[in-house]
């Protein structure tokens, strides 16, 4: 039987109420600096597209990291696992935009939920597709079923005039012949990618392939069983930064986290979640994100394990 989920949500929020407003918003991305880190909301959608919410889960943020995930699985979905020749699958143990293992790893990042990979999947979407940040949009808002979603402009040129850390991760691997496309292009679509706003039940509805075990919103399967568990695999190995460990152990479940303050997690056969709180701890997730999906997983013995 399932739980209440509207009453678990609103016992979250309720618990979660003195956390609100820790943590600090992203500064190195101007655009995200001036967000108020009071925002708090939640959203739940069941495996069948039924969403519940609570607090802000309607208001649009900036999903940036989180839409790692997604370009991940339409990367998987139309190239197949020779991505995996460009890009590992191990946590990294470093910071998301860390260089010095690059160097060390001959230009194959360590998985693709760090910069570095995740440039790899944008350039393998984007020969894919000839467009990556159009295929993804069209993708997010098919299964969010929100044909409102769109990209911040702002934000993407705050951070491609912010973005030299992520051209020398582009540059250097394009050095060792692991960028198939012009640096410049790959970087354009990775920055617009990151720049897309969505709200928690946008999210929450968009995952939903992935409690599905790869199967769409329509009921047409985006990836194999086998290939939605190896995304929640890496999700839950290395989605949440340098601080996977530690949201494994109170979290309990796959996630993946966004500078923006959301982070989105998944009960597979059940459910995906998202929280979406901008303040940050000093490894970039979202401090009442984490507390409140802790909460939601302790209240209810809903985890992987
Ligand atoms: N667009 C951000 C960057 O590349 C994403 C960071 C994140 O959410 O982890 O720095």
């Amino acid at each position: 039987m399932e739980p209440d989920y509207q009453a678990v949500l609103e016992q979250v929020a309720e618990d979660i109420a003195p956390q609100i407003g820790h943590g600090r918003p992203a500064e190195y991305i101007p655009a995200l600096s001036s967000v108020d880190p009071r925002r708090f909301g939640m959203a739940l959608a069941d495996v069948h597209g039924q969403v519940y919410g609570v607090g802000d889960w309607q208001e649009p943020f900036s999903t940036q990291s989180i839409t790692k995930v997604f370009t991940l699985a339409l990367a998987l979905a139309r190239g197949g696992d020779s991505l995996w020749q460009r890009v590992g699958r191990e946590p990294s143990g470093n910071p998301f935009n860390s260089l010095v293992q690059l160097e060390y790893e001959n230009g194959i990042p360590r998985n693709p939920f760090i910069n570095a990979g995740a440039l790899v999947v944008t350039d393998r979407l984007h020969g894919l597709t000839g467009d990556a940040r159009g295929a993804l949009l069209d993708f997010l808002r098919t299964e969010s079923g929100n044909d409102r979603l769109d990209f911040a402009p702002e934000v993407a040129e705050s951070e491609a005039g912010h973005g030299d850390r992520n051209a020398a991760l582009g540059y250097f691997m394009a050095s060792c012949g692991n960028m198939h496309n012009p640096v410049p292009t790959v970087l354009d679509h990775y920055f617009w990618q990151c720049s897309i706003e969505m709200s928690c039940a946008d999210l929450a509805l968009a995952g939903g392939f992935l409690a599905r075990h790869g199967v769409r919103a329509d009921g047409t399967r985006l990836l194999t069983r086998s290939e939605a568990k190896q995304v929640n695999a890496v999700m839950l190995t290395c989605g949440t930064y340098d601080a996977a460990g530690e949201f494994a152990y109170r979290v309990g479940l796959p996630g993946k986290s966004g500078v923006g303050g959301g982070v989105l997690a998944v009960l597979p056969g059940r459910a995906t979640l998202c929280v979406y709180s901008p303040g940050l701890d000093a490894r970039g997730n979202s401090v009442v994100g984490v507390a409140a999906l802790d909460r939601f997983t302790t209240l209810t013995g809903l985890s992987v394990f």
